[in-house]
């Protein structure tokens, strides 16, 4: 049987950030993910069925149960080469330095933080900006953190509701810039954004948007990597404290496939991943074992949509251009919180997918009034609670062999409260710009979810130590958003790509 030096579990930002280094320095690299390539045309991505849940790249042969705290009792995953890179927005934000730190307030009287501070990612932040070539602003946003080179892309000029929005921010005092954002606008090589209106949650099909599936992983497979997608893992095998093999199931043809290698990545995401720990019963050798699963975060999300009509409806364009982060830290008027969260513009979906989601009347009365709206996203940071977990039950198994997975969650006080304060920020910044009226819809999908197998110095409250190593095995590392201890108010990809880098390159280094 062919041996690998590494073998990577999950093709998105933790999996292929990590693979970078290994590959760059001539590491033998096998990663295997459960999803296929997302094919790529203009009916295909840009139709009524292209945005990613109605799309077949939302995964539902391992049903996810959520008692608790979803939007519906089950969910599907998100599953594709490139992981949900394809379709996200492309927000590309670093954390900023006192998300390091402890924080009372968000973690509780036994506050750790991150074993890692700022300044460990610094370098890694510029290089994960770099790979992605974010566009953005920089030297407007208060909390901005300190960073060792500039953008390598300009921000792009405003649309005019953009401008509006802007206009009404800075009367309230505040310092709207504009989002880094990972799409293409400058390198002529390629196709440019058309400014379209299937971004977030569409997959790009002129590949205008630098996902993984477009920039990293075809680059990391001309240097060598083998992938093999529509791979389902089931299992990693461990003898004398080392993974020595994984198990996996063919989707096209259900045979079952085992690979070995001398170390082993997993990159699942935050809930395939402890899915995977729990099932291969790997707690088992971890002093913090019982974390496993748990302190699941999402962020709590909500869209502040406000009305515009003769304004939005005039626009062909991507709205999504601005943040305001001036309460990240908190409000004058709100001194109880010492962290709020932040605002940032959000594309609105196109009727063709609100027709989809409200099937019948109420669908066809709404879908023509999408195009009024224009909304501003607000993203509070969660607080870790163990209670909040993914837990297995073996009683049931998917066609794969993997358990059943159960996942509880719901928001604290705190989170609901933070929420409360930002959102009437948010309705002040959309009255300001001139909305008719607002609605407010609360997000309840965990397409940020994070920290389920946390790192940290404690062994006995971390299941990872600064390096993201599996405890009590010497060869398994984790580099995707699991490992996050909290989740910030920011969109968590560049923290993961940045992390992954830095293990990465830490295990290029081990003999
Ligand atoms: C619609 C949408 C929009 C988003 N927009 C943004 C944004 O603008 N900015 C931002 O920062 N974040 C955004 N996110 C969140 C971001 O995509 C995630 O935080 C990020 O992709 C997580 O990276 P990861 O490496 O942890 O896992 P993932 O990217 O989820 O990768 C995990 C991979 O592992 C594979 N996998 C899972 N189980 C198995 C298994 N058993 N065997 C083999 N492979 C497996 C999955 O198929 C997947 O490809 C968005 C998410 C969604 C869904």
């Amino acid at each position: 049987m062919k041996s690998y030096d590494v073998i990577i579990i999950g093709s998105g930002f933790g999996g292929a950030m990590a693979a970078k280094p290994l590959v760059d320095a001539g590491m033998k690299v096998l990663m295997l993910e459960r999803g296929d390539w997302v094919k790529r045309s203009v009916e295909e991505n840009w139709g009524s069925r292209g945005s990613i849940d109605l799309s077949p790249y939302y995964d539902k042969s391992s049903l996810l149960h959520v008692p608790v705290g979803g939007n519906k009792p089950t969910m599907g995953l998100y599953s594709c080469v490139g992981g949900p890179s394809a379709f996200y927005g492309g927000v590309s934000f670093r954390f900023r330095e006192a998300d390091f730190e402890k924080n009372e307030q968000i973690e509780g009287k036994d506050a750790q933080g991150w074993p890692i501070k700022y300044n460990d990612l610094e370098s890694y932040y510029t290089q994960a900006e770099g790979i992605l070539n974010i566009s953005g602003e920089t030297d407007t946003d208060p909390t901005e953190p300190r960073r060792s080179a500039p953008l390598p892309q300009r921000a792009p000029p405003l649309a005019n509701i953009s401008q509006k929005v802007k206009a009404s921010a800075q009367k309230l005092g505040l310092h709207p810039f504009q989002l880094p954002l990972a799409i293409n606008y400058e390198d002529t090589n390629r196709q440019t954004c058309l400014s379209c209106k299937t971004c977030d949650t569409f997959a790009c099909a002129v590949s205008a948007k630098n996902d993984l599936a477009t920039t990293v992983i075809p680059q990391l497979m001309a240097k060598g990597m083998e992938l093999r997608h529509n791979m389902v893992v089931t299992r990693l095998n461990v003898v004398n404290r080392r993974i020595v093999s994984v198990e996996c199931v063919s989707k096209t043809t259900k045979q079952q496939h085992i690979f070995k290698a001398d170390k082993f990545i997993l990159a699942a995401g935050s809930l395939g991943t402890p899915h995977i720990l729990l099932s291969s019963g790997l707690q088992h050798y971890n002093a913090g074992g019982h974390v496993v699963g748990r302190y699941l975060m999402r962020h709590l999300n909500a869209i502040i949509f406000g009305v515009f009509p003769g304004v939005a409806d005039k626009e062909g364009r991507f709205h999504k251009q601005l943040a305001i982060l001036d309460y990240y830290f908190g409000h004058p008027k709100a001194p109880a919180f010492n962290k709020l969260g932040s605002l940032q513009q959000m594309s609105t979906p196109p009727g063709s997918v609100v027709e989809n989601e409200l099937k019948g009347v109420l669908g066809k009365m709404l879908s023509p009034a999408v195009k009024l709206l224009s909304g501003l996203l607000a993203i509070v940071e969660d607080q870790p609670q163990y209670n909040n977990a993914l837990t297995i039950n073996t009683a049931f198994s998917d066609e794969f062999g993997l358990p059943r997975v159960i996942i509880n969650h719901s928001y604290s006080d705190r989170d609901n409260a933070a929420m409360k304060v930002l959102t009437e920020e948010g309705k002040k910044i959309m009255k300001g710009a001139g909305a008719l009226t607002h609605y407010v819809h609360k997000i309840r999908t965990f397409s940020h979810a994070v920290g389920t197998v946390r790192m940290g110095l404690n062994e006995n409250t971390s299941a990872l130590n600064e390096h993201c190593r599996f405890r009590g095995i010497d060869n398994l590392y984790v580099t995707d958003g699991s490992v996050m201890p909290t989740s910030a108010a920011l969109n968590p990809s560049l923290t993961i790509a940045a992390n992954a880098l830095r293990v990465g390159e830490l295990i290029t280094k081990l003999n």
